[in-house]
């Protein structure tokens, strides 16, 4: 087996109990630290569920995270563009961004859209500004054949996976493997990110557990600081700058009836 970030060599790393039954193997590259665990046989079952019961962070995180994405969008790409929710999950980060003023639509693929229907993303909607994937590269199988797929809409991709903690934890040593969902069948270093960044020839940005895939200029610096102060910088800056979708959605959902 080889490594699916960087091909090369892998080694059996741990093995551990997945969804309370199935004893997996986990591998980890040599070269870029990648974790993968083996082919992934129960992968229907973990996703009976699309979003796992104990993701008892969803709303804090998806509140947060839309500060941050608004932050980078507004300072760094066309704040008036087109974007799109890759893995939206139940469509709160879409409604979220739509609230404060971004034209975002949801795609999802395995779940369903709650709150953001009426935005959902077609082929037909071109050019496509930023790609916004939260927690949901850890789950590819293929991941660089689903980044690909990515970079074909845009070459500027938002993303959070967190990094493997360098004191290298076990499986039943870390959260982030989720165990108990099976669902997390991909970990990341940084270098293994790099390793991405330079397959796909684009900038990696990253601060904590999120990184930004882009061909544009972006100061590392720059970056870091406005994701930290995300939280101040949003409600002062972006969402008095940007006008709140909220009511303009309803009347043009209303319109369409
Ligand atoms: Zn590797």
């Amino acid at each position: 087996m080889t490594c699916k970030i960087c091909s090369s060599r892998i080694n059996l790393f741990q093995r551990a109990i997945i969804l309370n039954k199935y004893n997996v193997d986990y591998f980890k590259c040599d070269r870029c630290g990648f974790i993968q665990t083996e082919k992934p046989y129960w992968i229907n079952e973990a996703y009976q569920n699309s979003i796992n019961i104990s993701d008892t962070g969803i709303i804090t995180r998806n509140i947060c995270l839309s500060k941050q994405t608004a932050v980078i969008i507004y300072f760094f790409f066309n704040k008036n563009a087109i974007f799109l929710d890759f893995a939206g999950g139940y469509g709160i980060l879409t409604r979220l961004m739509r609230d404060i003023g971004f034209d975002f639509y949801w795609y999802d693929l395995y779940s369903k859209n709650l709150f953001a229907r009426g935005f959902e993303y077609a082929e037909s909607i071109k050019d496509i500004e930023l790609i916004t994937a939260f927690e949901c590269i850890e789950h590819f199988v293929e991941p660089l054949i689903e980044i690909e797929k990515m970079t074909k809409i845009t070459k500027s991709i938002l993303f959070t996976t967190e990094l493997i903690p360098a004191s290298n934890p076990k499986p039943e040593e870390w959260w982030y493997y989720g165990l108990e969902h099976g669902q997390h069948v991909c970990l990341y270093t940084k270098k293994s990110l790099e390793y991405i960044a330079q397959k796909f020839k684009l900038q990696l940005l990253s601060y904590g557990s999120i990184h930004l895939l882009t061909d544009k200029y972006i100061n590392q610096n720059y970056f870091t600081l406005l994701i930290k102060f995300a939280k101040y910088i949003a409600p002062v800056i972006v969402s008095r700058n940007m006008k709140s979708k909220i009511h303009s959605d309803m009347e043009l959902i209303r319109s369409r009836k």
